[in-house]
């Protein structure tokens, strides 16, 4: 059987940064990073998101910079009920994911990482190391094992028994729509039951999703996918030296769905813990991190149970825009929505 100092499961955000900050720091470690897509397949499930990444999120990810920058964001725009629209000026990415990862891939195994295209089907402990099971028939030992393997992580439910708080089943469309090539739009009401329309620019093309079954495109589809975005983080993180990362973790931002800063970090901070062989770091580093309060699930929440009318009440206080002093009013004249708010003005500083 093979031996490793870490195996990863998973080469996607989370899983790809992990390997490539534990190679940055560490070359020498014996790393193995297996993920059950490869090829063309693995660029499709990577296809199948809305890709847009903050520039604030590659602030604390030096040296890993944003690559193969599809479109420059500098703007996310709100459509309410009651016909408010809010701005805010952020700027951010829309990425070719696929390639990005293929990239960070590549420097992974630049410094001999090894990366195999196999799927992880049973993980246990023998005696403080961990064997993954593989589907090829190959099985593998580690001191560490990452879990990095998305929103139904094999990891998780071997190791950890642990489910998401809540999962949000989705639907994205890629359309021929010209939508503003620098602006992400979100369409909120009450028919999306507490998450929202999305449109985002792609290439020639728009993806437009919400969750499954809340509303319908008119134009031509050129492509249709259904995923699970799981949100509300888990209670523990690490158990022995097992790391759990990104939505394996459900770390999505529960406002906004956003996923990939908080995996890209994970991966990260999973590779420190690992380096200092302290797996608390991992779990105080989440803990602390914005992405992690329990006020984003607290106004979804919220939202889930808002009528039209209450959003459209909602949002009046921001018809001549978002400015401090009207976010101020807005929490004054409407303390109900308070967590929303909050939780509002955190997402356009961490949401994605
Ligand atoms: C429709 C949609 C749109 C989204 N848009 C955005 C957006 O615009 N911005 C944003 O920030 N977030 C967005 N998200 C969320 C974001 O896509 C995820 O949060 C992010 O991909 C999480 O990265 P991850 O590496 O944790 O998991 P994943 O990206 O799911 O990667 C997991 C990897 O593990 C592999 N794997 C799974 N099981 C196994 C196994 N048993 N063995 C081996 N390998 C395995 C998979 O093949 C995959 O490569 C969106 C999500 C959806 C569903």
């Amino acid at each position: 059987m093979d031996e490793y100092d870490v195996v990863i499961v998973g080469g996607g955000c989370a899983g790809a940064s992990a390997g490539f900050f534990l190679k940055e720091h560490r070359p020498e470690m014996n790393i193995l990073m297996i993920d059950r897509l490869g090829g063309r397949k693995f660029d499709h499930y990577h296809y199948m998101c809305g890709e847009a990444v903050s520039k604030a999120a590659f602030r604390q990810l030096y040296p890993l910079t944003p690559e193969h920058v599809i479109h420059r964001i500098t703007r996310v725009q709100e459509h309410w009920p009651g016909g408010v629209t809010m701005e805010a000026r952020v700027i951010g990415y829309v990425l070719d994911r696929a390639k990005f990862l293929r990239s960070m891939h590549r420097r992974f195994r630049n410094r001999s990482g090894e990366l195999c295209n196999d799927a992880a089907i049973k993980a246990e402990e023998v005696n403080g190391k961990y064997v993954i099971h593989c589907s090829s028939g190959r099985t593998v030992k580690s001191r560490y094992l990452i879990g990095a393997d998305g929103a139904h992580s094999r990891v998780r439910q071997e190791i950890f028994r642990a489910e998401p708080p809540k999962i949000v089943w989705t639907e994205q469309y890629v359309i021929d729509k010209d939508l503003p090539k620098d602006t992400i739009q979100f369409i909120q009401g009450e028919r999306y039951e507490g998450g929202y329309r999305w449109e985002f620019p792609a290439g020639d093309h728009a993806k437009i999703g919400f969750p499954r079954g809340t509303d319908t495109v008119t134009e031509d589809v050129l492509e249709m996918h259904r995923r699970a975005i799981p949100i509300g983080g888990l209670d523990q993180l690490t158990k022995g030296r097992c790391l759990l990362a990104g939505d394996a973790a459900a770390m999505p931002n529960a406002l906004t769905a956003g996923g990939i800063r908080s995996a890209l970090l994970s991966g990260k901070a999973a590779a420190e813990a690992i380096l200092w062989d302290d797996m608390a770091i991992y779990e105080r580093w989440w803990n602390s991190f914005p992405l992690s309060y329990p006020l984003f699930l607290r106004a979804y929440q919220q939202f889930e149970g808002l009528t039209d009318e209450e959003y459209a009440e909602a949002a009046e206080p921001f018809r001549r825009g978002t400015t401090p002093l009207n976010y101020l009013k807005a929490r004054l004249t409407r303390p109900r929505f308070r967590d929303v708010y909050r939780a509002y003005a955190l997402s356009v500083l961490y949401g994605w």
